[in-house]
């Protein structure tokens, strides 16, 4: 059976009534139109013809695409991805295909963020038949109004790290969140109560790094829509409140070459080979012009800030959180480097595009690490830390910006379109922030 057969006998046996064609935007928002499903004769022709060739829409009022000018664009499913969604229901049910843009003279739209991961993912395989894997861990709030005062959200619970109920109330939620991600095919691996109150983190698996992005937009939009099936509402903004951990998505990596691991080398110091030192140096040597896209909000500086489990050191170290990279314990097929920056806020396709290519950067050029800092970063002196050469994450997203603006590898990975679009609109979102009038600044000021 071809695979255009096969999608429309999944959507025919599973009462499926609204196929949702989703990509996202260039911030990574989800987004999405609905092709309603006619199971007569000429209904499912139509559907082959769109499962085969795609759907026009106008791309112009989405966030990073296109001017008016040239608007029409096509959204071609791929068809691995079709899913039926489990919070929607099961009769007369939606499924949703994840789908590539294209432009209408068939050529892949270069503003595309899974385009353009798709991209270096594809030259990576060409030029050195590589792969790369992803293992993200994305920590998100349960949060509810405050009974005080309606307007202010408040933690659901509070619980701490891995406790149990009836401290955690969040166990309930989770339990639904790991089920309705079954449903999606994910395959769970953990789920447990963080360290701040409201806070919890849930993991899937690692797979390829596209399939991972496509997991982590799912992932998302599962928690929320689970959330407020119980009155809560779930949120992965970095760091919601003030004086507790925020929410990171440290993203675990691995780079394969001709189908095997290459970043374990059993004989070498610390058990990692030349290429995974390489990809670590790559990685901390980009890392300030990185964080513009793996930590793409005003509010994701504010989780990195010491003293969170959040890191502010560009170093790496085999086990100290306060480094921005940690080789954790697993050797062998298991060998990865975590990367601790990136926030749930993130547009995954690029993160991992922009991850790849600093890692590569290294790879290619051949460069050293420098040695690991297993010392508690966070209380060390300045002097030590200029003594060692450890540098800083930018302190906001205006510093992240002129950073990432001067990174020609970074630029050439995301290309022209993403790379002048994202600071353009990231530019703007700074200085709406850095023009407003904050509660701190009138509690602070306003009776001097
Ligand atoms: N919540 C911490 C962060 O912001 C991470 C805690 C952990 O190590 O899981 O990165
Ligand atoms: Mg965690
Ligand atoms: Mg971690």
């Amino acid at each position: 059976m071809s695979k255009i057969d096969q999608a429309v006998e999944y959507i025919v046996s599973n009462d499926v009534k609204f196929l949702r064609m989703q990509f996202v935007d260039l911030m990574g928002n989800p987004k999405n139109v609905a092709y309603p499903i006619k199971t007569d004769a000429k209904g499912l022709d139509e559907l082959k013809d769109t499962l085969e060739n795609g759907m026009f829409f106008d791309g112009s009022s989405i966030e990073g695409f296109v001017g008016i000018n040239e608007s029409d664009m096509v959204l071609k499913p791929d068809l691995s991805t079709l899913s039926v969604l489990p919070w929607r229901p099961s009769e007369k049910s939606v499924a949703r295909v994840i789908c590539d843009v294209y432009k209408t003279n068939g050529k892949p739209f270069e503003g595309d963020p899974r385009g353009c991961l798709k991209t270096i993912l594809g030259k990576l395989k060409e030029e050195m038949n590589g792969s790369y894997y992803l293992g993200p861990e994305p920590e998100f709030f349960l949060v509810k109004p405050d009974p005080h005062n309606p307007h202010k959200m408040i933690p659901a619970d509070d619980g701490g790290y891995f406790d149990l109920e009836p401290m955690d109330e969040a166990s309930s939620v989770r339990r639904d969140i790991v089920f309705a991600l079954e449903d999606l095919g994910y395959h769970m691996e953990a789920s447990h109560h963080e360290v701040a109150e409201g806070q919890s983190e849930v993991n899937f698996r690692f797979e390829d790094a596209l399939k991972t992005a496509d997991n982590v937009i799912t992932f998302k939009t599962t928690v929320k829509m689970i959330a407020q099936q119980h009155g809560l509402t779930a949120t992965f903004m970095p760091k919601p409140f003030f004086g507790i951990n925020g929410s990171g998505m440290h993203c675990n990596q691995s780079v394969w070459f001709n189908d095997e691991v290459s970043f374990y080398d059993e004989t070498a110091p610390y058990q990692l080979s030349e290429t995974a030192l390489s990809y670590i140096a790559g990685i901390l040597d980009n890392a300030r012009a990185l964080v513009a896209i793996t930590n793409p909000t005003v509010n994701s500086y504010k989780r990195l800030v010491p003293g969170y489990e959040a890191p502010v050191n560009i170093a790496w170290a085999n086990s100290n959180r306060s480094a921005i990279i940690r080789v954790p314990a697993a050797r062998g097929k298991g060998t990865r480097v975590e990367f601790r920056a990136p926030d749930p806020t993130c547009n995954p396709y690029l993160a991992f595009t922009v991850m790849l290519a600093a890692g590569l950067d290294g790879v290619k050029k051949g460069m050293s690490a420098p040695d690991p800092v297993e010392e508690n970063i966070f209380k060390m002196s300045e002097a030590r830390k200029k003594e060692l050469g450890i540098a800083s994450v930018p302190a906001n997203l205006s510093e992240a910006l002129d950073e990432l603006e001067n990174n020609s590898i970074l630029k050439e990975a995301l290309g022209k379109h993403i790379f002048e679009n994202f600071i353009e609109l990231k530019r703007a979102e700074w200085d709406d922030f850095r023009t407003s009038v904050t509660d701190w600044e009138t509690k602070t000021y306003l009776k001097l």
